[in-house]
């Protein structure tokens, strides 16, 4: 596969062990409206959402999980505990029916290099997506 958008501005590799924007929310250094918080992952709404309700589920803590494809077998635990918690995240911000996304790698329009789900809903959502 060829290289991706992020490792030409940032050089190969460094994407892993950086800090992003989403370490900045977690510590509260940049605000986030909050929709759903425990031990292990957080939930706040998409600061440019593509609909009504765009909520971001990440890890408090990264784990070098930058994106889906680095999951390793140590990562199982939290990839489950984010899956089992998009039902939680989904109910508190008022959604019934809602869309579940990753995007992985720059190609698919990943910016931000810490895993993260988007929660998408409260509208009709078009088959296939585009
Ligand atoms: P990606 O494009 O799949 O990597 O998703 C990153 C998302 O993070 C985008 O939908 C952005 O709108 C969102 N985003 C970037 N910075 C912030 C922020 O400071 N607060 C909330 N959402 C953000």
């Amino acid at each position: 596969a060829g290289k991706g958008r992020w490792d030409t501005i940032h050089g190969a590799g460094l994407r892993d062990t950086e800090e992003t924007i989403f370490d900045k929310i977690v510590a509260g250094d940049i605000p986030s409206e909050k929709v759903y918080e425990d031990d292990l992952c957080l939930a706040f709404k998409d600061v440019a959402p593509c609909a009504p309700v765009h909520v971001l589920l990440i890890p408090k803590h990264r784990n070098d999980l930058s994106q889906l494809r680095k999951a390793q077998p140590e990562h199982v635990g939290l990839l489950g505990h984010l899956m089992s918690k998009v039902g939680a995240v989904a109910e508190a911000a008022g959604l019934d029916d809602y869309r579940v996304v990753v995007n992985d790698g720059a190609g698919a329009g990943q910016t931000v290099f810490h895993l993260h789900v988007h929660v998408i809903g409260g509208r009709e959502l078009a088959w296939p997506p585009g």
